[in-house]
């Protein structure tokens, strides 16, 4: 493709219906969108956000894989925390958001959907070959043999090994982690693997743990096979996903930005957009024609000077 001058980001005044049009004319202009989503589209399913509209944590940074790796007191804290907030995650359902990318991608409009979100709610939507960025938390990997095992059995496995636990109430987190504190955490035993013993530890990225590099080019060569890009509910604070607005931006692919609050991409975007994803993307899937159908869609992509 053509690469398009870099541009300043023109702002939408944060009303939604300029939010929709001015989202709904950088669809039509290309034909296949790279989409990348982060915890903002995932709030409207009860599955709180990390960050404030400042980027800035909004509670305790969740913990790191070398934390969590070198202490059992970790494990167990978090493994408890988790037992806890399991139930209200594992309940979460996908929202109109997240229906309404499956639609666009049923329209040939999503050529590739990547999620830093570790929920599953894509896919529970309907969205197929959906990258998960930093994993899926329905997943337990064992550190030493490497074996997966569900989520679910893990959780059974916990509530037996701990009676009792499984009455804690708690406030679910973004990672399933759960606020759940002047507890004891010392008596609780956390099951080793299985197959060889090894540790074992949701199969998401933590923080201080780099994204398998398999998963970064399958991603990246998604972005480089797209017309545009789409970030929707991410303040892009994390490298792993602020990288592909930087791939974005330096391959001369055009970036539009929903979301609510400033991002670290702000400068890089052709389009910042605020609005509730929950009533954008569904009146954005709503107007947007199918890959193909839009004829004139070249000559509707507005080179800038
Ligand atoms: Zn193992």
């Amino acid at each position: 493709m053509d690469a398009l001058p870099a541009a300043a980001p023109r702002s939408t005044p944060p009303d939604e219906a300029a939010a929709v049009d001015a989202l709904g004319r950088f669809v039509a202009a290309h034909r296949t969108l790279f989409v990348l989503t982060g915890a903002g589209i995932s709030t409207g399913s009860g599955i709180p956000d990390y960050r404030d509209a400042d980027g800035a944590w909004k509670r305790v940074p969740p913990v790191t894989l070398q934390a969590f790796t070198a202490d059992a007191a970790t494990r167990r804290r978090y493994w408890a925390r988790s037992l806890a907030g399991w139930a209200p995650f594992a309940a979460a359902r996908p929202n109109a958001a997240h229906h309404a990318l499956a639609r666009l991608q049923d329209a040939g409009r999503v050529g590739m959907l990547l999620t830093q979100n570790v929920d599953g709610l894509h896919q529970r939507a309907g969205s197929t070959g959906v990258i998960d960025l930093h994993g899926r938390l329905d997943q337990v990997i064992c550190l030493g043999c490497g074996a997966c095992h569900p989520r679910a059995e893990f959780q059974m496995s916990l509530l037996r090994r701990n009676p009792g636990w499984g009455r804690h109430m708690a406030a679910v987190a973004p990672d399933g982690d759960a606020d759940l504190e002047g507890v004891d955490f010392a008596a609780f035993d956390v099951p080793d693997c299985s197959a060889c013993g090894g540790m074992l530890k949701p199969d998401v990225v933590f923080f201080g743990q780099s994204v398998p590099r398999a998963r970064v080019e399958a991603a990246t060569a998604g972005l480089h096979a797209s017309d545009a890009m789409l970030v929707v509910g991410s303040s892009l604070m994390v490298w792993s996903g602020f990288r592909f607005a930087r791939m974005a931006a330096a391959a001369g692919i055009p970036l539009a930005i929903l979301n609510h609050g400033r991002t670290r991409a702000d400068d890089l975007a052709t389009l910042k957009v605020q609005g509730d994803c929950t009533r954008v993307l569904p009146a954005l899937a709503g107007q947007a024609p199918a890959a193909g159908a839009s004829a004139a869609r070249d000559a509707a992509i507005q080179p800038r000077a």
